[in-house]
Protein backbone atom coordinates (compact mmCIF):
# COMPACT_ATOMS: atom_id res chain seq x y z
CA UNK A 1 0.00 0.00 0.00
CA UNK A 2 1.07 3.72 -0.87
CA UNK A 3 1.80 6.15 1.96
CA UNK A 4 2.19 9.75 1.57
CA UNK A 5 4.45 12.17 2.85
CA UNK A 6 3.20 11.85 6.57
CA UNK A 7 3.50 8.11 6.41
CA UNK A 8 -0.42 7.63 6.33
CA UNK A 9 -1.69 4.43 4.32
CA UNK A 10 -3.07 6.37 1.19
CA UNK A 11 -5.80 3.21 0.35
CA UNK A 12 -8.50 3.12 3.37
CA UNK A 13 -7.43 0.50 6.12
CA UNK A 14 -10.57 -1.94 4.70
CA UNK A 15 -9.62 -1.25 0.57
CA UNK A 16 -7.26 -2.81 -1.48
CA UNK A 17 -5.23 -0.47 -3.70
CA UNK A 18 -7.51 -1.28 -6.30
CA UNK A 19 -10.31 0.33 -3.83
CA UNK A 20 -12.36 -3.11 -3.25
CA UNK A 21 -13.64 -3.85 -0.20
CA UNK A 22 -11.53 -6.29 2.08
CA UNK A 23 -13.62 -8.99 3.85
CA UNK A 24 -11.25 -10.94 6.08
CA UNK A 25 -12.44 -14.87 7.14
CA UNK A 26 -11.78 -13.45 11.16
CA UNK A 27 -13.61 -10.51 11.35
CA UNK A 28 -10.47 -9.12 12.59
CA UNK A 29 -9.01 -6.05 9.75
CA UNK A 30 -5.45 -5.94 9.80
CA UNK A 31 -3.81 -6.55 13.28
CA UNK A 32 -6.96 -5.46 15.00
CA UNK A 33 -8.61 -7.42 16.19
CA UNK A 34 -12.38 -8.14 16.56
CA UNK A 35 -13.83 -8.46 20.09
CA UNK A 36 -17.19 -9.86 21.55
CA UNK A 37 -18.58 -8.86 24.69
CA UNK A 38 -16.89 -10.30 28.10
CA UNK A 39 -19.73 -12.31 28.32
CA UNK A 40 -19.75 -13.98 24.93
CA UNK A 41 -15.77 -14.61 25.53
CA UNK A 42 -15.86 -16.19 29.06
CA UNK A 43 -19.18 -19.08 30.18
CA UNK A 44 -20.89 -19.42 33.06
CA UNK A 45 -19.64 -22.76 33.13
CA UNK A 46 -15.68 -21.45 32.70
CA UNK A 47 -13.71 -20.01 36.29
CA UNK A 48 -10.30 -18.21 35.42
CA UNK A 49 -9.24 -19.51 39.14
CA UNK A 50 -9.02 -22.40 41.21
CA UNK A 51 -10.64 -21.67 44.42
CA UNK A 52 -10.24 -24.33 47.29
CA UNK A 53 -13.69 -26.40 48.04
CA UNK A 54 -15.68 -24.07 50.55
CA UNK A 55 -15.73 -25.47 53.79
CA UNK A 56 -18.89 -26.70 55.47
CA UNK A 57 -19.49 -24.03 57.76
CA UNK A 58 -22.87 -22.42 58.84
CA UNK A 59 -23.89 -19.20 56.63
CA UNK A 60 -24.09 -16.19 59.19
CA UNK A 61 -26.32 -14.05 56.93
CA UNK A 62 -29.27 -15.49 58.08
CA UNK A 63 -31.58 -16.75 54.61
CA UNK A 64 -30.07 -13.21 52.47
CA UNK A 65 -27.44 -15.65 50.63
CA UNK A 66 -27.78 -16.12 47.29
CA UNK A 67 -29.26 -19.58 46.12
CA UNK A 68 -28.82 -18.98 42.57
CA UNK A 69 -25.88 -18.58 40.35
CA UNK A 70 -24.44 -15.45 40.27
CA UNK A 71 -24.11 -15.44 36.38
CA UNK A 72 -21.01 -13.38 35.62
CA UNK A 73 -18.46 -15.12 33.14
CA UNK A 74 -15.35 -16.96 34.04
CA UNK A 75 -12.63 -15.75 32.18
CA UNK A 76 -8.57 -15.51 32.66
CA UNK A 77 -6.43 -12.80 32.95
CA UNK A 78 -4.91 -12.87 29.48
CA UNK A 79 -8.66 -13.24 28.17
CA UNK A 80 -9.50 -10.23 30.53
CA UNK A 81 -6.45 -7.77 29.84
CA UNK A 82 -6.91 -8.88 25.69
CA UNK A 83 -10.89 -7.75 26.16
CA UNK A 84 -9.96 -3.98 27.67
CA UNK A 85 -6.82 -3.73 25.27
CA UNK A 86 -8.66 -4.65 22.41
CA UNK A 87 -11.53 -2.10 23.72
CA UNK A 88 -8.73 0.46 24.05
CA UNK A 89 -7.60 0.29 20.27
CA UNK A 90 -11.50 1.50 19.02
CA UNK A 91 -10.83 4.46 20.98
CA UNK A 92 -9.69 7.76 20.57
CA UNK A 93 -7.44 9.40 23.39
CA UNK A 94 -5.61 12.30 23.86
CA UNK A 95 -1.84 9.71 23.86
CA UNK A 96 -3.33 8.76 20.25
CA UNK A 97 -3.77 12.18 18.24
CA UNK A 98 -5.12 15.81 18.62
CA UNK A 99 -8.49 16.51 20.36
CA UNK A 100 -10.11 19.07 19.27
CA UNK A 101 -12.83 19.18 21.33
CA UNK A 102 -13.78 22.75 22.25
CA UNK A 103 -14.84 23.97 25.99
CA UNK A 104 -12.97 20.85 27.13
CA UNK A 105 -8.80 21.82 27.08
CA UNK A 106 -7.86 18.13 26.46
CA UNK A 107 -4.23 18.70 26.86
CA UNK A 108 -1.27 16.50 27.17
CA UNK A 109 -1.34 14.32 30.44
CA UNK A 110 2.34 14.87 31.85
CA UNK A 111 3.94 11.63 32.17
CA UNK A 112 5.84 13.34 35.38
CA UNK A 113 2.55 13.80 36.64
CA UNK A 114 1.89 9.83 36.62
CA UNK A 115 5.28 9.31 38.01
CA UNK A 116 4.80 11.52 40.93
CA UNK A 117 1.33 10.11 41.68
CA UNK A 118 2.50 6.61 41.92
CA UNK A 119 5.31 7.21 44.92
CA UNK A 120 3.75 5.00 47.98
CA UNK A 121 3.58 7.80 49.89
CA UNK A 122 0.73 9.26 47.64
CA UNK A 123 -0.89 6.21 45.93
CA UNK A 124 -0.78 3.65 49.43
CA UNK A 125 -2.43 6.49 51.73
CA UNK A 126 -6.28 5.92 53.02
CA UNK A 127 -8.93 9.19 53.84
CA UNK A 128 -9.44 6.85 56.57
CA UNK A 129 -5.72 7.30 58.54
CA UNK A 130 -5.32 9.22 61.65
CA UNK A 131 -4.46 12.67 60.25
CA UNK A 132 -1.62 12.64 62.45
CA UNK A 133 -0.27 10.02 60.07
CA UNK A 134 -0.89 11.90 56.32
CA UNK A 135 0.50 15.11 57.37
CA UNK A 136 2.15 15.22 54.37
CA UNK A 137 -0.83 14.34 52.18
CA UNK A 138 -2.87 17.48 53.92
CA UNK A 139 0.55 19.75 53.41
CA UNK A 140 0.12 19.00 49.64
CA UNK A 141 -3.79 19.64 49.72
CA UNK A 142 -2.40 22.89 51.32
CA UNK A 143 -0.29 23.47 48.50
CA UNK A 144 -2.63 22.99 46.15
CA UNK A 145 -4.72 25.47 47.85
CA UNK A 146 -1.80 28.17 47.93
CA UNK A 147 -1.67 28.23 44.33
CA UNK A 148 -4.90 27.89 43.27
CA UNK A 149 -5.08 31.09 45.22
CA UNK A 150 -2.65 32.56 43.98
CA UNK A 151 -3.19 32.34 40.94
CA UNK A 152 -7.01 33.36 40.86
CA UNK A 153 -6.01 36.02 43.76
CA UNK A 154 -8.84 34.82 45.69
CA UNK A 155 -9.26 33.99 49.62
CA UNK A 156 -10.60 30.82 50.09
CA UNK A 157 -10.85 27.15 48.07
CA UNK A 158 -12.95 24.10 48.74
CA UNK A 159 -11.13 21.15 47.72
CA UNK A 160 -14.04 18.26 47.44
CA UNK A 161 -15.93 18.91 44.97
CA UNK A 162 -15.65 15.83 41.97
CA UNK A 163 -15.64 17.86 38.77
CA UNK A 164 -16.86 21.29 37.38
CA UNK A 165 -20.55 20.63 37.56
CA UNK A 166 -20.09 19.59 41.46
CA UNK A 167 -17.63 22.98 42.00
CA UNK A 168 -20.92 24.78 40.42
CA UNK A 169 -22.70 22.82 42.61
CA UNK A 170 -20.70 24.23 45.68
CA UNK A 171 -19.88 27.71 44.58
CA UNK A 172 -24.17 28.19 44.38
CA UNK A 173 -24.65 26.73 47.64
CA UNK A 174 -22.41 28.97 49.28
CA UNK A 175 -24.50 31.56 47.76
CA UNK A 176 -27.55 30.48 49.03
CA UNK A 177 -26.00 29.78 52.08
CA UNK A 178 -24.91 33.43 52.34
CA UNK A 179 -28.18 34.90 50.94
CA UNK A 180 -30.20 32.76 53.82
CA UNK A 181 -27.75 34.20 56.68
CA UNK A 182 -28.83 37.56 55.41
CA UNK A 183 -32.50 36.63 54.65
CA UNK A 184 -33.00 36.81 51.67
CA UNK A 185 -32.86 33.08 50.61
CA UNK A 186 -37.05 33.81 49.87
CA UNK A 187 -36.88 37.09 48.16
CA UNK A 188 -33.89 36.41 45.58
CA UNK A 189 -34.94 33.54 43.66
CA UNK A 190 -33.46 34.82 40.41
CA UNK A 191 -30.04 33.73 38.64
CA UNK A 192 -29.20 35.28 35.79
CA UNK A 193 -27.77 32.80 33.07
CA UNK A 194 -26.03 33.59 29.54
CA UNK A 195 -27.79 31.98 26.20
CA UNK A 196 -24.37 30.71 25.47
CA UNK A 197 -23.89 29.00 28.98
CA UNK A 198 -22.73 25.60 29.12
CA UNK A 199 -25.81 23.24 30.12
CA UNK A 200 -24.60 22.47 33.59
CA UNK A 201 -24.90 26.43 34.65
CA UNK A 202 -29.12 26.54 34.64
CA UNK A 203 -28.77 22.68 35.81
CA UNK A 204 -27.33 23.76 38.95
CA UNK A 205 -28.65 27.08 39.69
CA UNK A 206 -31.86 25.00 39.50
CA UNK A 207 -30.64 21.98 41.62
CA UNK A 208 -30.02 25.02 44.38
CA UNK A 209 -33.62 26.21 43.86
CA UNK A 210 -33.61 29.04 42.20
CA UNK A 211 -35.19 30.15 38.83
CA UNK A 212 -33.36 30.71 35.81
CA UNK A 213 -33.53 33.90 33.52
CA UNK A 214 -31.62 33.62 30.12
CA UNK A 215 -29.22 36.74 29.04
CA UNK A 216 -29.00 37.14 25.47
CA UNK A 217 -26.27 37.48 23.68
CA UNK A 218 -25.12 40.71 21.46
CA UNK A 219 -23.84 40.75 18.07
CA UNK A 220 -20.56 40.63 18.79
CA UNK A 221 -21.35 37.32 20.81
CA UNK A 222 -20.72 38.50 24.47
CA UNK A 223 -23.38 39.66 26.88
CA UNK A 224 -25.99 42.27 25.92
CA UNK A 225 -25.63 45.03 28.55
CA UNK A 226 -28.71 46.34 27.58
CA UNK A 227 -30.81 43.63 27.99
CA UNK A 228 -28.62 42.98 31.45
CA UNK A 229 -29.32 46.17 32.92
CA UNK A 230 -33.38 45.70 32.39
CA UNK A 231 -32.96 42.42 34.44
CA UNK A 232 -30.45 43.42 37.95
CA UNK A 233 -33.27 43.75 40.25
CA UNK A 234 -33.50 43.14 44.06
CA UNK A 235 -34.63 39.65 43.46
CA UNK A 236 -31.48 38.21 41.43
CA UNK A 237 -29.49 36.37 43.68
CA UNK A 238 -26.48 36.02 41.66
CA UNK A 239 -25.24 36.08 37.74
CA UNK A 240 -23.31 32.58 36.50
CA UNK A 241 -21.16 33.55 33.91
CA UNK A 242 -18.08 32.15 32.12
CA UNK A 243 -14.97 33.77 31.23
CA UNK A 244 -13.69 33.99 28.32
CA UNK A 245 -16.68 33.06 27.25
CA UNK A 246 -18.30 29.81 25.73
CA UNK A 247 -17.71 31.47 21.96
CA UNK A 248 -13.96 31.47 22.98
CA UNK A 249 -14.40 35.41 23.45
CA UNK A 250 -13.57 37.49 26.28
CA UNK A 251 -16.18 39.31 28.35
CA UNK A 252 -15.11 42.96 27.93
CA UNK A 253 -17.56 44.27 30.21
CA UNK A 254 -16.65 41.71 32.97
CA UNK A 255 -16.25 44.12 35.41
CA UNK A 256 -19.41 46.73 34.81
CA UNK A 257 -21.25 43.34 34.90
CA UNK A 258 -19.58 42.51 38.52
CA UNK A 259 -20.15 45.81 39.58
CA UNK A 260 -24.17 46.30 38.48
CA UNK A 261 -24.75 42.73 40.18
CA UNK A 262 -22.99 43.79 43.52
CA UNK A 263 -24.93 47.28 43.62
CA UNK A 264 -28.23 45.05 43.26
CA UNK A 265 -27.50 42.76 46.18
CA UNK A 266 -26.50 39.73 43.88
CA UNK A 267 -23.23 37.58 43.35
CA UNK A 268 -21.20 36.66 40.63
CA UNK A 269 -20.34 32.85 39.82
CA UNK A 270 -17.79 32.68 37.59
CA UNK A 271 -17.70 29.15 35.54
CA UNK A 272 -13.78 28.97 35.22
CA UNK A 273 -13.51 26.02 32.95
CA UNK A 274 -11.91 28.86 30.43
CA UNK A 275 -9.03 29.68 32.67
CA UNK A 276 -6.64 28.12 30.47
CA UNK A 277 -7.19 31.03 28.35
CA UNK A 278 -5.85 33.22 30.96
CA UNK A 279 -4.48 32.01 33.79
CA UNK A 280 -1.11 34.14 35.01
CA UNK A 281 -2.52 37.08 32.55
CA UNK A 282 -5.85 38.23 34.49
CA UNK A 283 -6.43 37.94 38.20
CA UNK A 284 -10.03 36.31 38.75
CA UNK A 285 -10.53 38.48 41.78
CA UNK A 286 -9.79 41.48 39.92
CA UNK A 287 -13.09 40.70 37.79
CA UNK A 288 -15.48 40.66 40.73
CA UNK A 289 -16.08 37.29 41.17
CA UNK A 290 -17.37 35.69 44.28
CA UNK A 291 -17.04 31.98 43.76
CA UNK A 292 -15.31 30.16 40.76
CA UNK A 293 -14.84 26.37 40.30
CA UNK A 294 -11.27 25.59 38.10
CA UNK A 295 -11.46 22.07 36.24
CA UNK A 296 -8.13 20.39 37.26
CA UNK A 297 -8.72 18.19 34.39
CA UNK A 298 -9.02 21.04 31.88
CA UNK A 299 -6.46 23.78 33.40
CA UNK A 300 -4.00 21.65 35.04
CA UNK A 301 -3.28 18.46 32.66
CA UNK A 302 -5.26 15.81 34.76
CA UNK A 303 -6.90 12.93 33.30
CA UNK A 304 -10.50 13.47 31.84
CA UNK A 305 -11.63 10.33 33.72
CA UNK A 306 -10.14 7.12 33.71
CA UNK A 307 -9.90 5.55 36.79
CA UNK A 308 -12.71 7.61 38.99
CA UNK A 309 -13.87 10.41 39.73
CA UNK A 310 -11.62 14.01 39.21
CA UNK A 311 -11.13 17.58 40.54
CA UNK A 312 -13.27 20.52 40.50
CA UNK A 313 -12.21 22.96 43.56
CA UNK A 314 -13.68 26.29 44.32
CA UNK A 315 -12.15 29.71 44.73
CA UNK A 316 -14.53 31.85 47.47
CA UNK A 317 -14.13 35.53 47.82
CA UNK A 318 -14.16 37.02 51.33
CA UNK A 319 -18.04 37.65 51.40
CA UNK A 320 -18.71 33.45 51.03
CA UNK A 321 -15.73 31.50 52.61
CA UNK A 322 -17.18 31.15 55.54
CA UNK A 323 -19.43 28.85 53.91
CA UNK A 324 -17.35 26.27 52.20
CA UNK A 325 -18.24 23.05 52.65
CA UNK A 326 -16.79 20.14 54.92
CA UNK A 327 -14.02 19.05 55.37
CA UNK A 328 -11.69 21.42 55.19
CA UNK A 329 -7.81 22.33 55.90
CA UNK A 330 -6.60 24.54 58.81
CA UNK A 331 -2.87 24.92 58.93
CA UNK A 332 -1.79 25.18 62.93
CA UNK A 333 1.82 26.61 62.30
CA UNK A 334 3.45 22.93 60.42
CA UNK A 335 0.47 21.04 61.58
CA UNK A 336 -2.26 20.39 59.44
CA UNK A 337 -6.47 19.49 60.48
CA UNK A 338 -8.91 19.01 58.52
CA UNK A 339 -11.93 19.93 59.80
CA UNK A 340 -14.62 17.39 59.47
CA UNK A 341 -17.55 18.53 61.61
CA UNK A 342 -19.04 21.97 61.71
CA UNK A 343 -19.35 21.74 65.90
CA UNK A 344 -15.77 21.44 65.32
CA UNK A 345 -15.70 24.28 63.06
CA UNK A 346 -15.75 28.34 63.61
CA UNK A 347 -17.14 29.40 60.36
CA UNK A 348 -20.21 28.20 58.66
CA UNK A 349 -19.71 25.21 56.40
CA UNK A 350 -23.21 24.53 54.03
CA UNK A 351 -22.85 21.06 54.94
CA UNK A 352 -20.61 18.27 52.94
CA UNK A 353 -20.33 17.52 49.15
CA UNK A 354 -18.79 14.10 49.26
CA UNK A 355 -17.67 11.33 52.15
CA UNK A 356 -13.79 12.40 52.21
CA UNK A 357 -11.87 15.31 50.97
CA UNK A 358 -12.10 15.50 47.21
CA UNK A 359 -9.90 13.43 44.97
CA UNK A 360 -5.81 13.35 46.26
CA UNK A 361 -5.01 11.44 42.81
CA UNK A 362 -5.96 14.69 40.76
CA UNK A 363 -4.00 17.05 43.62
CA UNK A 364 -0.51 15.67 43.15
CA UNK A 365 -0.91 15.43 39.37
CA UNK A 366 -1.61 19.00 39.92
CA UNK A 367 0.15 19.86 41.83
CA UNK A 368 2.99 18.35 39.66
CA UNK A 369 1.86 20.24 36.48
CA UNK A 370 1.70 23.97 38.48
CA UNK A 371 5.20 23.42 40.49
CA UNK A 372 7.08 21.94 36.63
CA UNK A 373 5.86 24.86 34.78
CA UNK A 374 6.18 28.15 37.48
CA UNK A 375 4.56 30.81 37.65
CA UNK A 376 6.25 31.90 34.49
CA UNK A 377 5.34 29.10 32.88
CA UNK A 378 2.04 28.41 33.45
CA UNK A 379 1.05 32.22 31.59
CA UNK A 380 2.95 30.82 29.08
CA UNK A 381 1.03 28.28 28.73
CA UNK A 382 -2.30 30.19 28.59
CA UNK A 383 -0.40 32.66 25.71
CA UNK A 384 0.06 29.65 23.67
CA UNK A 385 -3.20 28.24 23.66
CA UNK A 386 -4.75 31.65 22.53
CA UNK A 387 -1.71 31.59 19.85
CA UNK A 388 -2.90 28.23 18.75
CA UNK A 389 -6.25 28.75 18.78
CA UNK A 390 -6.21 31.71 16.65
CA UNK A 391 -3.61 30.46 14.22
CA UNK A 392 -6.00 28.00 13.60
CA UNK A 393 -8.96 30.38 13.22
CA UNK A 394 -6.54 31.90 10.59
CA UNK A 395 -5.88 28.99 8.72
CA UNK A 396 -9.64 27.72 8.71
CA UNK A 397 -10.82 31.14 7.77
CA UNK A 398 -10.48 30.65 4.05
CA UNK A 399 -13.15 28.08 3.82
CA UNK A 400 -14.40 28.16 6.82
CA UNK A 401 -17.14 30.90 8.60
CA UNK A 402 -16.06 31.98 11.86
CA UNK A 403 -19.14 32.60 14.23
CA UNK A 404 -18.01 36.20 15.17
CA UNK A 405 -15.06 38.92 13.91
CA UNK A 406 -11.96 39.38 15.19
CA UNK A 407 -9.46 37.33 17.39
CA UNK A 408 -10.66 34.56 19.65
CA UNK A 409 -9.59 33.36 23.25
CA UNK A 410 -7.91 29.81 23.17
CA UNK A 411 -11.00 28.34 21.39
CA UNK A 412 -12.11 29.11 17.44
CA UNK A 413 -15.81 28.95 16.87
CA UNK A 414 -17.70 28.66 13.25
CA UNK A 415 -21.00 28.43 12.43
CA UNK A 416 -22.11 26.29 8.91
CA UNK A 417 -22.67 29.35 6.95
CA UNK A 418 -19.83 27.82 4.49
CA UNK A 419 -21.83 24.20 4.27
CA UNK A 420 -24.90 26.51 2.89
CA UNK A 421 -26.51 24.62 -0.04
CA UNK A 422 -23.96 21.62 -0.05
CA UNK A 423 -25.93 19.21 1.86
CA UNK A 424 -23.73 18.91 4.39
CA UNK A 425 -24.67 19.60 8.07
CA UNK A 426 -22.43 20.07 10.80
CA UNK A 427 -23.13 16.25 11.86
CA UNK A 428 -22.03 15.38 8.71
CA UNK A 429 -18.82 17.28 8.51
CA UNK A 430 -17.98 16.05 11.90
CA UNK A 431 -18.21 12.21 11.23
CA UNK A 432 -15.99 12.94 8.06
CA UNK A 433 -13.34 14.39 10.36
CA UNK A 434 -13.31 10.51 12.11
CA UNK A 435 -12.72 9.00 8.49
CA UNK A 436 -9.27 11.68 8.46
CA UNK A 437 -8.54 10.02 11.87
CA UNK A 438 -9.65 13.24 14.14
CA UNK A 439 -11.95 12.99 16.99
CA UNK A 440 -14.44 15.74 15.66
CA UNK A 441 -14.45 19.26 17.03
CA UNK A 442 -17.39 20.31 19.78
CA UNK A 443 -20.78 20.53 17.79
CA UNK A 444 -23.62 22.24 18.21
CA UNK A 445 -22.23 24.06 21.45
CA UNK A 446 -22.70 26.99 21.97
CA UNK A 447 -26.91 27.23 20.81
CA UNK A 448 -26.28 30.52 20.41
CA UNK A 449 -24.35 29.96 17.04
CA UNK A 450 -25.99 27.60 13.94
CA UNK A 451 -24.37 24.27 13.54
CA UNK A 452 -21.57 25.62 15.81
CA UNK A 453 -18.32 23.77 15.90
CA UNK A 454 -15.85 25.25 18.29
CA UNK A 455 -12.28 23.85 18.07
CA UNK A 456 -10.08 23.81 20.86
CA UNK A 457 -6.49 22.71 20.07
CA UNK A 458 -4.43 23.53 23.49
CA UNK A 459 -1.14 24.86 24.15
CA UNK A 460 0.48 21.22 23.59
CA UNK A 461 -0.07 20.86 19.82
CA UNK A 462 2.91 21.41 17.55
CA UNK A 463 2.57 23.68 14.34
CA UNK A 464 3.20 20.80 12.31
CA UNK A 465 0.04 19.44 14.32
CA UNK A 466 -2.01 22.18 13.82
CA UNK A 467 -0.84 22.56 10.14
CA UNK A 468 -2.01 18.76 9.36
CA UNK A 469 -5.26 19.19 11.25
CA UNK A 470 -5.74 22.56 9.04
CA UNK A 471 -5.20 21.05 5.80
CA UNK A 472 -7.43 18.31 6.39
CA UNK A 473 -10.22 20.43 7.50
CA UNK A 474 -9.70 22.55 4.55
CA UNK A 475 -9.23 19.85 2.47
CA UNK A 476 -13.13 18.81 3.95
CA UNK A 477 -14.27 21.99 3.66
CA UNK A 478 -13.46 22.54 -0.21
CA UNK A 479 -14.79 18.74 -1.05
CA UNK A 480 -18.33 19.84 0.63
CA UNK A 481 -18.56 23.02 -1.42
CA UNK A 482 -17.31 20.79 -4.58
CA UNK A 483 -20.50 18.33 -4.24
CA UNK A 484 -19.12 15.77 -2.57
CA UNK A 485 -21.94 15.38 -0.40
CA UNK A 486 -21.58 11.60 -0.67
CA UNK A 487 -18.19 11.49 1.31
CA UNK A 488 -19.96 13.20 4.67
CA UNK A 489 -23.54 11.77 4.44
CA UNK A 490 -21.91 7.96 4.35
CA UNK A 491 -19.54 8.89 7.06
CA UNK A 492 -17.98 7.47 9.11
CA UNK A 493 -16.92 4.78 6.90
CA UNK A 494 -13.34 3.47 8.52
CA UNK A 495 -14.46 3.78 11.81
CA UNK A 496 -14.57 0.32 13.42
CA UNK A 497 -18.98 1.52 14.38
CA UNK A 498 -20.78 3.93 11.85
CA UNK A 499 -23.41 6.38 12.96
CA UNK A 500 -25.11 5.27 16.14
CA UNK A 501 -28.37 6.31 17.61
CA UNK A 502 -27.09 8.11 20.59
CA UNK A 503 -29.87 9.76 21.54
CA UNK A 504 -31.68 6.14 22.11
CA UNK A 505 -28.39 4.62 23.47
CA UNK A 506 -29.06 8.09 26.33
CA UNK A 507 -32.50 7.76 26.76
CA UNK A 508 -33.01 4.01 26.76
CA UNK A 509 -30.00 2.62 27.88
CA UNK A 510 -29.60 -1.38 27.80
CA UNK A 511 -28.23 -1.86 30.98
CA UNK A 512 -27.90 -5.44 31.33
CA UNK A 513 -26.46 -8.14 29.42
CA UNK A 514 -28.98 -10.50 28.81
CA UNK A 515 -28.03 -14.13 27.54
CA UNK A 516 -31.00 -15.75 25.11
C1 LIG B 1 -16.45 21.43 31.09
C2 LIG B 1 -17.34 22.54 31.44
C3 LIG B 1 -18.19 22.50 32.57
C4 LIG B 1 -18.40 21.26 33.41
O1 LIG B 1 -17.25 20.72 33.93
P1 LIG B 1 -17.13 19.16 34.27
O2 LIG B 1 -15.81 19.05 34.92
O3 LIG B 1 -17.25 18.44 32.97
O4 LIG B 1 -18.27 18.82 35.20
C5 LIG B 1 -18.91 23.63 32.87
N1 LIG B 1 -18.84 24.74 32.11
C6 LIG B 1 -18.06 24.81 31.01
C7 LIG B 1 -18.01 26.07 30.20
C8 LIG B 1 -17.30 23.70 30.63
O5 LIG B 1 -16.55 23.76 29.53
Amino acid sequence: MAMNSTGRPTAPANQNDAGQDVKTFSGSRGLLQQEPLLHEVGGLEKCGVDFPPIPDCKSRLDGLERDNKIGLPGLSEPEVLRHYVRLSQRNYAIDLGLYPLGSCTMKHNPRLNEKVVRLPGFADIHPLQPQSTVQGALALMGEVSHWLMAITGMDAVALSPKAGAHGEWCGMMCIREALKDRGEVDTRRRVLVPESAHGTNPATAAACGFEIDELPADVTGRVDMDVLRTKIGPDVAAIMLTNPNTCGLFERDICEIADLVHEAGGYFYCDGANLNAIMGKTRVRDLGVDAMHINLHKTFSTPHGGGGPGAGPVVLSKRLSAYAPLPYLKADGDSWTLVEDAAQSEAKPFGRMSAFHGQMGMFVRALAYMMSHGADGLRQVSEDAVLNANYLLACLSDEMSPAFDGACMHEALFDDAFLKDTGVTTLDFSKAMIDEGYHPMTMYFPLVVHGAMLIEPTETESKESLDRFADTLLALAKAAKSGDRERFVTAPVLAPLRRLDETRAARSPVLRWAAD
